[in-house]
């Protein structure tokens, strides 16, 4: 049993709240570029929680201040899901919120709860408790709820951080951690290999080149690679996954035109996407095939219009553990959890790819709910996890500026 805190004691005000709220989101869906009735929802929450401000960004992502100090920390939690796959693995509707065991301190199941709309549900009342018990006037807060980031990981948080908002000292992700300090994921490339031939009757294949036999020899130089690729002690190894298998072909009497596999390559600590990628350009059943290497590109409109775009690549990013931020997370535990967090990493990717991969902004991540769980018909978030969240959410800000000053009287 967790000792209570006075910021676990005020959150207990907000647990009804939160549940509700997550019920709300999960009952909305949000397929990526499909968000604006969610971010309407939360427009209206923030707003009647006594945010200081509340605007959505021009590519549709919905912003709450709370503050205006000179200190600006960014909660991010993308409000887009997946699809829900194949409706048989569900046990219930998948957008109809149902709560296992006790309505007040049960799981809550449903196509998004633990990835991301937890983490949203309780960033916007965590928000809320920060205000309601005295915030800082050291710390401008953001809570960001961030759009297609099942799509193209960061490329929301990417345009707010350089188009919306001032840069800011910190992000923290709402994505799960099971209520640890996360600091960091693997990045990755997503990558197509083409093999072209000649098409022609599928009675005299003798005259034509069949471009799916050339993949052949190149799937297992890929399958190869795999035994061979970085390793980093926090991170894990890099790894490489054919995804997809497709050729062209005029039909099923004829040999195809062209033939392609398509690699989700996750890139470890000390690895690169360039590099990376030249390791697949050099791999000997390419260059025999002549087989053309490149980089997926990702572009999208979104609800509100704007089409943004950029290639499937996406940077590694570690925060040290000794960084002022990782420890103003622990601390934040310590003083609303009672309880000293472990720390770690996410096995999936998150917006840390842009935040702190590409931009270069120090980034941590907290969230309620276990990250086995995203993507699955068992998605699903325990309550209990929320208020909790509730609680670290509201002490961070002030745990940081303490941090922060601190770091900077060095
Ligand atoms: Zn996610």
């Amino acid at each position: 049993m967790t000792a209570a805190t006075p910021f676990l004691d005020q959150a207990q005000g907000h647990r009804r709240g939160v549940t509700g709220l997550l019920g709300d989101l999960i009952h909305t869906p949000s397929l990526s570029s499909e968000e604006e009735a969610v971010v309407n929802l939360l427009t209206e929450r923030m707003t009647t929680l006594g945010y200081d401000e509340v605007r959505v960004d021009g590519f549709g992502s919905v912003i709450g201040r709370i503050g205006s100090g000179p200190i600006v920390v960014v909660y991010d939690s993308h409000i887009d899901t997946v699809g829900v796959g194949s409706r048989s693995e569900w046990r219930t509707d998948p957008f109809e919120p149902v709560i296992d065991g006790d309505r007040e301190s049960g799981v809550m199941h449903g196509r998004g709860a633990s990835d991301d709309k937890g983490g949203m549900a309780a960033m916007v009342y965590g928000g809320a408790l920060y205000k309601q018990m005295g915030p800082s006037d050291a710390v401008t807060l953001y809570v960001v709820g961030s759009v297609q980031e099942e799509d193209c990981d960061g490329l929301a948080l990417e345009h707010l951080l350089l188009h919306t908002l001032p840069r800011p000292d910190l992000v923290v992700l709402g994505e799960a951690t099971n209520l640890d300090v996360f600091r960091g994921n693997r990045g990755r490339i997503e990558v197509l290999i083409r093999t072209r031939g000649s098409s022609c009757h599928a009675s005299a294949p003798e005259r034509g080149s069949n471009p799916v036999y050339a993949l052949a020899p190149l799937i297992a130089d890929v399958e190869r690679l795999n035994q061979r690729l970085g390793h980093d002690d926090f991170l894990g190894a890099g790894t490489v996954a054919l995804t997809k298998i497709e050729c062209e072909t005029p039909s099923l009497n004829a040999v195809p035109s062209t033939a392609a596999i398509y690699l989700d390559r996750r890139l470890t600590a000390g690895e690169d996407p360039v590099s990376a990628l030249d390791a697949i350009r050099e791999l000997p059943a390419v260059r025999a095939a002549g087989a053309e290497v490149s980089l997926l590109t990702y572009e999208r409109t979104s609800f509100t219009g704007m089409r943004l775009g950029q290639e499937k690549s996406f940077a590694t990013w570690v925060l040290p553990e000794d960084h002022l931020g990782v420890q103003a997370g622990i601390r934040a535990g310590v003083t609303a959890l009672d309880r000293r967090p472990a720390t770690g990493h996410w096995v999936f990717s998150t917006n840390g790819v842009a935040s702190m991969g590409k931009l270069g902004i120090p980034t941590i991540g907290f969230g309620p709910a276990n990250e086995i769980h995203a993507h699955t018909a068992a998605d699903q978030c325990p309550i209990e996890d929320l208020v909790q969240a509730i609680a670290w959410y509201a002490a961070f800000p002030a745990e940081y500026a303490r941090t922060h000053r601190a770091g900077a009287d060095r």
